[in-house]
């Protein structure tokens, strides 16, 4: 049994399963679409349209072509310019869920995280010293 819930498109309520996240309407509207997309950018031309360009010929929701990448129904692997915002600055992606920059940022701020743990563990040590040393001078 599926769970009953808004569709995220149209608001109506309907049993979720594992296959559908819209209702049945929905559904076959966005199938609809897909098959438009599809259609579209299987022309050997169309292969490396950019997001933009398949949103302004077929007039589908840019979020459906990122739900698309994202569950695979549109392979970047066939179609380079398709894919889905990063979780951190929004640029197009289309594997992992933050882009390479942002990989290489947080390793950066892991870094100078890790980095920053050390130093303030000398201070601390070396205020423990101090500490100490006053306590036995008293
Ligand atoms: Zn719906
Ligand atoms: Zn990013």
């Amino acid at each position: 049994m599926g769970e009953l819930l808004n569709c995220p498109a149209c608001n109506k309520i309907f049993i979720k399963n594992q296959f559908r996240d819209v209702c049945d309407q929905c559904y076959k509207e966005e199938e609809k679409m897909y098959e438009a997309v599809y259609q579209f950018l299987r022309k050997r031309e169309n292969r490396a349209a950019t997001i933009k360009r398949v949103v302004e010929v077929t007039g589908v929701d840019e979020q459906l072509i990122h739900k698309w990448v994202k569950k695979r129904r549109l392979q970047p692997a066939h179609f380079p310019n398709m894919g889905y915002p990063c979780d951190t600055c929004g640029k197009i992606i289309n594997k992992g869920k933050i882009c390479d920059d942002c990989t290489s940022g947080l390793k950066q701020d892991l870094q100078s995280f890790q980095a920053q743990g050390k130093w303030r563990e000398r201070i601390e040590n070396s205020s423990k010293k101090t500490y100490y040393s006053r306590d036995l001078n008293r």
